[in-house]
C-alpha cells in the first residue's frame, strides 16, 4: 500500500489526524543529531492523544506500515532516523504535565514534557529532577526513558531508570499496559516497566512516565581544576571522593576546551594550557575543597584550580563542559560512547590513549566525558575534505581495535547514547549470543509484525 493510501487510512481511522509531509519536516523530524545515514521519512504524524498513539499502531499492525518513534531527537545512536520510508510518530504534541502528588513526591507527565521542563516544574514544587545533560532542554522524558539516559550527575544520582515509578506504553501490537503505577514495592513477578526503559522505541512507544522526585540537594560548589597527565585525573578524583560528597566528576581535554571557547566566544578559564581538566561538583565545604586542592598540588597532579564563589560562577563553569557536543556538532564527529568500571578506567584511558594515537594520527581527537562513572566521550572529528562515507568508513575500521579492547575488559560499547543503527553492529563487543538471542525473542513477543523501529538495536 502506497503512503497516500495509508494516510487515507488514518484519515478515516482518526478525526483531525495532525500530520506532515513536507519535505523539510521530513528531513528535521527524520533524524536526531548524527548524519551517518541517510534520511527518507513517508510522512510525520503528531499523535495528540494515547487514543490516536494506540489507533496508529494497530493500523500500522494491519497495513504493514513502520513506525519510528520520535523525541526530542537528540540521540546520537541514530535511534530516531527513519531511512525506509517509515513513519515517524513524533510524541512533541503530547507535551502536558498531568498530576502532581505531594505525598509520593511524583509527577505524571505526557512523553514529550522536555527534560528541562521536568526539572523546573520539580523546582517549581522545593523539589528536584537529577537528571540533567547539555540536550535536556530540547530532548523529552518519553525519549530519556528509551534511551535510559545518564548526564552529568550520575555518579550521585543514576541514571533515568531510578527515578521512573510508572509506565503508560503502547505496545508494538497496540496493547495499553500500565506498568508499576508509582509503587515502590511490587514483588510481582518481571517489571515489565525496566524492560521499557533503554528499549529505544523497539518495544513500545512510551506516552505517559510517572516520574519520583526527590528532595533538592544542599549548596552546591563546583572546582574548575587543569591537570598534568591523564593519569592524574583518576589520582585526583580519588582524592575528591574521599573528602567531598560529590554530585558530578566530568573530564575534558584540552583540544575540548578550545572547540567550546572558540565556539561561546568564552575566555580561557587559565593562564596557561594543561593537559586536560576536571570539573567537579559537590557539597559546599570550604575546609575540605581546599584539602584537595593543596594535597592534588602537592602530589604534583593539579596545575591549576578556580573554585567557585557563587551560583552564577559555579553556571559558568559548567559551559566550559557543557558547551562541547554543541561545539564540535558541525564537524560530524563519529562519537564513541564507552564505559568501563571505574577501577579500571586509568588502564583503559592509558591502552586506549596509545591505540588512538597508533590507528588515528590523521584525525583530530575530542577526549570528554563523565569519567568519575567510568564513562568516556571519544569524538574523532571529521576533516573537512573528506566525505561523511569515507570518513565513516575509516573510523569503522579502527572501532574494531577499540571495542575489542572495551570487550577484554568487560565494559560498555554504549553507555548512554544508546545502541540504535550506529552501534548495532557492535552491540556482540558488550553482549554475548546468548544474550542477543534473548533480545531478539523479546523483541519478537511484544513486536511480532516489526512494526516498531525496525533495524534498530537487535
Ligand atoms: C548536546 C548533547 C548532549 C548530550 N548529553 C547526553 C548525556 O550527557 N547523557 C545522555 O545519556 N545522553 C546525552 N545526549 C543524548 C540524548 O540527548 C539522549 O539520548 C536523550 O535521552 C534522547 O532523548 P530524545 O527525546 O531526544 O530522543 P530521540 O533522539 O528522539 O530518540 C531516542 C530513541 O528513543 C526512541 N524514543 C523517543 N521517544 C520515545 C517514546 N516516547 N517512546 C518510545 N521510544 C521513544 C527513539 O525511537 C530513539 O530510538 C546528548 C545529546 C546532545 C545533542
Amino acid at each position: 500500500m502506497d503512503k497516500l493510501e495509508i494516510i487515507n487510512q488514518l484519515k478515516l481511522e482518526i478525526a483531525n489526524i495532525s500530520y506532515s509531509t513536507d519535505v523539510d519536516d521530513l528531513l528535521v523530524y527524520g533524524r536526531d543529531w548524527t548524519r551517518f545515514n541517510q534520511v527518507n521519512a513517508a510522512a510525520v504524524l503528531f499523535p495528540k492523544s494515547v487514543e490516536e498513539v494506540q489507533a496508529i499502531v494497530k493500523l500500522a499492525n494491519k497495513l504493514n506500515f513502520k513506525l519510528v518513534p520520535s523525541g526530542g531527537r537528540t540521540g546520537y545512536s541514530g535511534g530516531a532516523v527513519a531511512s525506509h520510508q517509515e513513519f515517524v510518530l513524533s510524541l512533541e504534541k503530547m507535551r502536558s504535565i498531568l498530576e502532581f502528588n505531594a505525598d509520593d513526591s511524583q509527577v505524571t507527565v505526557q512523553a514529550g514534557v522536555i527534560t528541562e521542563q521536568m526539572q523546573n516544574f520539580a523546582e517549581e514544587k522545593g523539589l528536584f529532577y537529577p537528571v540533567d545533560f547539555a540536550s535536556s532542554g530540547s530532548s523529552q522524558i518519553g525519549g530519556n526513558i528509551a534511551t535510559n539516559a545518564g548526564g552529568i550527575r550520575v555518579l550521585r544520582y543514576g541514571m533515568t531508570r531510578n527515578y521512573v515509578a510508572g509506565l503508560k506504553v503502547v505496545t508494538a501490537t497496540g496493547e495499553i499496559l500500565e506498568l508499576n503505577q508509582g509503587l515502590i514495592k511490587n514483588a510481582t513477578g518481571y517489571d515489565l516497566r525496566h524492560l521499557m526503559i533503554g528499549s529505544e522505541g523497539t518495544l513500545g512507544i512510551v506516552v505517559e512516565a510517572t516520574m519520583q522526585l526527590i528532595k533538592p540537594p544542599v549548596e552546591q560548589s563546583v572546582m574548575l581544576l587543569a591537570l598534568d597527565s591523564l593519569d592524574s585525573v583518576m589520582r585526583v578524583f580519588s582524592l575528591a571522593k574521599k573528602e567531598l560528597n560529590l554530585s558530578a566528576y566530568e573530564f575534558f581535554t584540552d583540544i575540548a576546551l578550545k572547540h567550546v571557547c572558540k565556539h561561546r566566544n568564552l575566555d580561557n578559564p587559565f593562564e596557561d594550557s594543561a593537559t586536560c581538566y576536571v570539573l567537579c561538583e559537590f557539597d559546599e565545604d570550604e575546609e575540605a575543597v581546599m584539602q584537595v586542592f593543596e594535597q592534588g598540588m602537592e602530589n604534583g597532579d593539579i596545575v591549576d584550580g578556580l573554585i567557585s564563589q557563587s551560583r552564577e560562577q559555579a553556571s559558568q563553569f559548567w559551559q566550559y563542559r557543557e558547551g562541547i557536543s554543541e561545539s564540535i556538532a558541525h564537524f560530524s564527529p563519529y562519537k564513541n560512547d564507552i564505559a568501563v568500571k571505574v577501577s579500571l578506567v586509568p588502564e583503559f584511558m592509558n591502552q586506549l590513549d596509545a591505540m588512538v594515537k597508533e590507528h588515528y594520527p590523521q584525525f583530530e581527537l575530542v577526549w570528554f566525558g563523565h569519567i568519575g562513572d567510568g564513562n568516556l566521550h571519544l569524538n574523532i572529528i571529521k576533516p573537512k575534505d573528506m566525505g561523511i562515507t569515507d570518513f565513516k568508513i575509516e573510523c569503522e575500521i579502527v572501532n574494531k581495535h577499540v571495542y575489542g579492547l572495551i570487550q577484554q575488559m568487560r565494559g560498555s560499547i554504549s553507555a548512554e547514547h544508546g545502541v540504535g543503527i550506529i552501534k548495532k553492529p557492535y552491540l556482540g563487543y558488550s553482549r554475548s549470543k546468548a544474550e542477543i538471542e534473548l533480545l531478539k525473542g523479546i523483541k519478537k513477543v511484544f513486536d511480532p509484525n516489526g512494526v516498531l523501529n525496525p533495524g534498530k538495536l537487535v
